[in-house]
């Protein structure tokens, strides 16, 4: 993280100085705002966290609860969330509280005497190498703290109302300005506002009024699945108390081990359609019905956290916007998070794909709204994240159908053969975005096999050239709208230096889509990874165009620089980098927009031209 580019001062650098007109901010709602986001769980406010980062944004963000989530709901955190937490500066915390899913153990009736439990495998719950962070599981609450922590520091100092819950919305057609009218209530005294907002973004849940005010259905399957899910501090003698466990009984049902953060919560649920007598059920039934499946173990609650009985089914909705179907103008109402889509539980999914969604269509809100890109953009949201959410129903179905069949019908290695192939989708990384304006066909792929056009930039270990020390590639991708382009030197360096200087001419994509008196990484990114050892490369050597000159000080960004780290492997080699050197461009969410060789300026130029808007030069 770089600070102190406007000037030093003391105190904690994290906390980003406010904003002009902060200070100034009625406390009230306002009348306007460019975006209004209706809900605070984990869309809502990954959503906000991004769209605070911009100052030149105005965001409203509002919750009927009358205050933060403080319990319960969704804990697993795929490896994919974790990186983009990463973005937000927020992995390190997550990280150093979370449990973290190492490996699975399952369990199922005992051949000899099927009224006991055995174990019959333990595998890695993720692939070596799948990410540079583990999956981990933390409680919703606490991801959703983070991210409120997030918005008190970032210069915006976004607020959250609480206590306001939306009630009516409608887009005025032909309203250039602000169509988005939203009537919203005081959940305590019934006191009414009316918003008017250029876009507004459902987060509202799998009951979304938003969705319903613009006509969108969920559709799929009508049988809710019932959990009971209880977060207790036990005491017990089964073995792998401390893994995450799966567990088929004979005849007593289903039960899912996952242990938590802090050494000593767990986790269970337990599949209620496939248990007798399942009818209303408490903690201490819970408890009951937990101790038949475990048997010949036994599990005594000393403490409930938090309990419930959680009922779903799988649905999706088959547009994630309001667009017309004729074409006739763009989307202003989008939806995301459980609001488009449910599923099962058992993946551990809802949480992540939901913030996944806000963070594809956050950066995109912003970058329309700040003048960078064209309106077009927002068009891909629903296009991108519907498909992936199709994907995430087709997947919960089988393996729910899979997990709940009864031991004696089904085959134990094929359980534990489907976890581990699907590994990569758990993980949340094997989301692949199709071609489109922002997503190249990868006719140079073979330039870079491990830089798979459509998904996510897979990080790797590389030093930093001026102050030697190891980081990950992956990570000077901020949460901050920026473009990325990876300039994978050849390896003379003779084609990167070719490029850097067509990349510092006055008709190229950096000038032409970087606005006057904005940095001038601020749209365009441009880093470079060069194939020799940290000690044999001057600084001072280096293109100008990868020591920009940024800030109210003229200072020289000296970190956009990278060489191998001999100790961890060879990025080229890593990810699979030809040795004549490549240009990678990566999208503001990270997910990798074209593979390109170093001498292909024009074709860099011809597709930023096809988002980004010529900068404006006032
Ligand atoms: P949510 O987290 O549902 O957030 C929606 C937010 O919108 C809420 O804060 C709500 O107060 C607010 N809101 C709703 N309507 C309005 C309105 N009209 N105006 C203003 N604000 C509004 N997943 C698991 O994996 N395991 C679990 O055990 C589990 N348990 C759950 C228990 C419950 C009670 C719920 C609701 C969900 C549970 N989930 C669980 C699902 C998981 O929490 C969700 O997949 C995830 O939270 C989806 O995030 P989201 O931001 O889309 O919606």
């Amino acid at each position: 993280m770089q600070f102190y580019l406007d000037g030093y001062r003391p105190g904690d650098p994290f906390v980003q100085p406010p904003a002009p007109g902060v200070a100034d901010r009625p406390d009230g709602l306002p009348e306007r705002t460019d975006v209004l986001v209706v809900g605070t769980g984990p869309a809502g406010m990954v959503l906000a966290a991004q769209l605070a980062r911009f100052a030149d944004v105005d965001t409203l963000v509002v919750d009927r609860r009358p205050g933060p989530l403080q319990v319960g709901q969704a804990d697993g955190v795929a490896c994919r969330t974790v990186e983009i937490f990463e973005a937000f500066g927020l992995a390190d915390r997550l990280v150093a509280e979370a449990y973290w899913v190492n490996e699975v153990a399952f369990w199922r009736p005992d051949p000899a005497d099927p009224s006991r439990i055995v174990r019959t495998g333990r595998v890695p719950d993720t692939e070596e190498g799948l990410s540079e962070f583990p999956h981990v599981i933390v409680n919703q609450a606490r991801m959703l703290a983070y991210l409120r922590e997030d918005l008190a520091r970032a210069a915006t100092r976004l607020p959250v109302h609480h206590g306001w819950q939306l009630v009516d919305l409608r887009v005025e057609e032909g309203a250039e300005e602000h169509p988005v009218v939203v009537v919203l209530e005081d959940t305590a005294t019934g006191e009414r506002a009316t918003v008017r907002a250029r876009y507004a973004v459902g987060c509202d849940g799998a009951r979304s009024a938003v969705r319903t005010a613009i006509g969108r259905e969920l559709a799929g399957d009508r049988t809710d699945q019932r959990w009971g899910v209880m977060d207790v501090l036990p005491v017990t003698d089964f073995p792998d108390i401390r893994l995450k466990a799966t567990v088929h009984s004979h005849g007593e049902g289903n039960i899912l081990v996952i242990p938590r953060e802090g050494g000593y919560l767990v986790r269970f649920y337990i599949e209620l359609d496939g248990v007798r007598d399942a009818g209303e059920v408490d903690p201490a039934r819970l408890t009951e019905i937990a101790n038949r499946i475990l048997h010949p173990y036994t599990v005594e609650v000393r403490d409930v956290g938090w309990w419930s009985v959680y009922e779903i089914g799988q649905r999706l909705c088959d547009r994630f916007d309001d667009a017309p179907e004729d074409g006739s103008r763009g989307p202003r109402v989008f939806i995301a998070g459980d609001a488009c889509h449910t599923h099962s539980a058992k993946a551990g999914q809802g949480m992540n794909v939901s913030m996944h969604d806000a963070w594809n269509l956050g950066w995109k809100l912003a970058a329309v709204l700040r003048g960078v890109a064209r309106p077009e953009l927002l068009d891909t949201y629903t296009a991108e994240r519907q498909l992936i959410a199709q994907e995430l129903i087709d997947f919960d179905r089988r393996f729910a159908a899979l997990f709940s069949r009864p031991p004696e019908e089904s085959d134990p290695e094929e359980f534990e053969r489907y976890f581990v192939q699907q590994g990569r989708f758990t993980a949340g990384v094997a989301t692949r975005y199709g071609t489109s304006a922002i997503t190249g066909a990868g006719a140079h792929q073979h330039l870079a096999t491990g830089f798979e056009v459509g998904t996510r930039f897979h990080s790797a270990p590389v030093v930093r050239l001026a102050d030697a020390r190891p980081v990950q590639l992956g990570h000077a991708a901020r949460a901050d709208g920026a473009w990325r382009l990876y300039l994978f030197a050849d390896r003379d360096g003779t084609a990167l230096r070719a490029l850097c200087d067509q990349l510092a001419a006055p008709r190229s994509p950096l000038r032409r889509h970087t606005p006057a008196g904005w940095d001038p990484d601020a749209v365009l990114d441009v880093r470079a990874v060069l194939q020799q050892h940290h000690h044999d490369v001057e600084v001072g050597s280096l293109p100008a165009v990868l020591r920009p000159v940024k800030g109210p000080l003229g200072l020289v960004d000296q970190e956009k620089v990278y060489c191998p780290d001999p100790r961890a492997g060879d990025v080229f080699d890593l990810r699979g980098v030809d040795r004549a050197g490549c240009t990678v461009l990566v999208r503001p969410d990270q997910h990798v927009a074209h593979v390109l060789p170093l001498d292909g300026h024009d074709e860099l130029a011809t597709f930023l031209a096809g988002v980004l808007l010529p900068a404006r030069r006032d």
